[in-house]
C-alpha cells in the first residue's frame, strides 16, 4: 500500500516534471527558432522548396579559387572571402547559396604549390553542368559572385555563350570585390593579389588563418620585366609582373579596412540580389530572343 502510494504520486511528480519541461523547452524552441538557412546543402528537399520560394529563384553562386595568396594567406582565400561575403549577403537578402565551388581559371599559379588548375573545356563544361543542374531544380536567375581576378575573363565568356542555345534560366555576375574610394586611407599603391585589401578582408572572414609576420617574407613587388606596351595582351604578362603569386603588401593591411571593404562588398551584394529579383526584362527578352535567333530571316525592324 505504502508502496503503491510512494509509486503514483512520484508518478505524478514525473509527470508534472515531463509536462513543464516540455513546455519550457516548447518555449525555447519557440523564442530561440533557428534562422532558415541560406545553405543550399543544408536544407532538407522540402525546406529548400520553401527555399526557392522565399529566394524567388534567385540562387548565388559564389566562385572561389585554390591557388597560392603571397607568404602568409591560406590556399583557399578566395573561396573563404567570398562565401563569407556572399553568405552574409543571402542573410541579409534571402538567396539560396550554393556549396563550396572553385572550378575557375587559375592557370598562371601553377608554378606554386597548392594550385587546382583545370583544364580550360572542363571548367566551362562543369560550370554549364552546374548552372543547368540549380536551373532544373528551379534557380531561374543565378547570380556567380566572383572572388578570383583571374575569373574576369572567363565568366563574361560564359555569360555570353549562355546565348548559343536556349536556356530556361538567366546567368549574372556580379565581379567587383573592393570599393574604388571611400574607407581607411590605404597605404599601398600595387595591391592585386594577396595584398592590402585581400590580406584585410581576410582579417575579418578568417583571422586566424592570417600570418601577418611572414607577409614581408616574400616581394609582392611589380618586377615590370615585359617591354610591350599595356594594350598588347598576352597571357604570361601577369608571371612577368608577379613571379611569386603576390602583388603588393600584405604587411599594410588591418582590421579596419577589412571591415570597410568587406561591409560594402556584402552590402554591393545585397544590392545586385535585391536587382536580379526585380529584373523581369532578362527573361523576357532572353527569350524573345532564343525565338527570333531560330529564323533570323524573318525578323524585321519594329
Ligand atoms: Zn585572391
Amino acid at each position: 500500500m505504502t508502496t503503491r502510494t510512494l509509486s503514483s504520486s512520484s508518478l505524478c511528480i514525473l509527470l508534472a516534471i515531463t509536462l513543464s519541461s516540455s513546455i519550457l523547452l516548447h518555449g525555447q524552441a519557440a523564442s530561440s527558432q533557428p534562422k532558415f538557412s541560406v545553405h543550399w546543402e543544408e536544407l532538407t528537399a522540402s525546406d529548400f522548396r520553401e527555399g526557392i520560394h522565399r529566394s524567388q529563384g534567385v540562387c548565388l553562386l559564389p566562385f572561389g579559387i585554390i591557388e597560392k595568396h603571397g607568404p602568409h594567406l591560406p590556399l583557399g582565400t578566395d573561396l573563404l572571402d567570398v562565401r563569407y561575403a556572399a553568405l552574409h549577403a543571402a542573410d541579409k537578402e534571402y538567396a539560396v547559396v550554393f556549396p563550396e565551388y572553385y572550378f575557375g581559371q587559375i592557370a598562371e599559379a601553377k608554378h606554386e604549390p597548392g594550385t587546382m588548375a583545370y583544364s580550360r573545356g572542363l571548367q566551362l563544361a562543369l560550370l554549364q553542368e552546374t548552372t543547368d543542374e540549380m536551373a532544373r531544380n528551379g534557380c531561374k536567375k543565378i547570380l556567380i559572385v566572383n572572388g578570383h581576378g583571374g575569373n574576369d575573363s572567363l565568366l563574361p565568356y560564359f555569360a555570353q555563350t549562355q546565348l548559343d542555345k536556349p536556356h530556361d534560366y538567366v546567368v549574372y555576375v556580379f565581379n567587383e570585390r573592393s570599393p574604388d574610394h571611400g574607407g581607411p586611407q590605404k597605404k599601398t599603391k600595387i595591391d592585386m593579389h594577396a595584398g592590402e585589401s585581400e590580406t584585410s578582408k581576410m582579417m575579418i572572414a578568417h583571422p586566424e588563418l592570417v600570418h601577418p609576420d611572414r607577409a614581408t617574407s616574400e616581394s609582392g613587388a611589380d618586377q615590370a620585366r615585359q617591354k610591350i606596351s599595356e594594350d598588347i595582351y598576352t597571357g604570361i604578362w601577369w608571371y612577368t609582373r608577379f613571379p611569386f603569386h603576390y602583388s603588393g603588401e600584405g604587411a599594410a593591411a588591418t582590421k579596419e579596412l577589412g571591415e570597410y571593404q568587406m561591409n560594402w562588398w556584402i552590402d554591393s551584394i545585397v544590392k545586385a540580389i535585391q536587382q536580379v529579383k526585380a529584373d523581369d526584362v532578362s527573361p523576357k527578352l532572353q527569350k524573345e530572343f532564343y525565338e527570333k535567333s531560330t529564323h533570323p530571316l524573318d525578323t524585321q525592324p519594329q
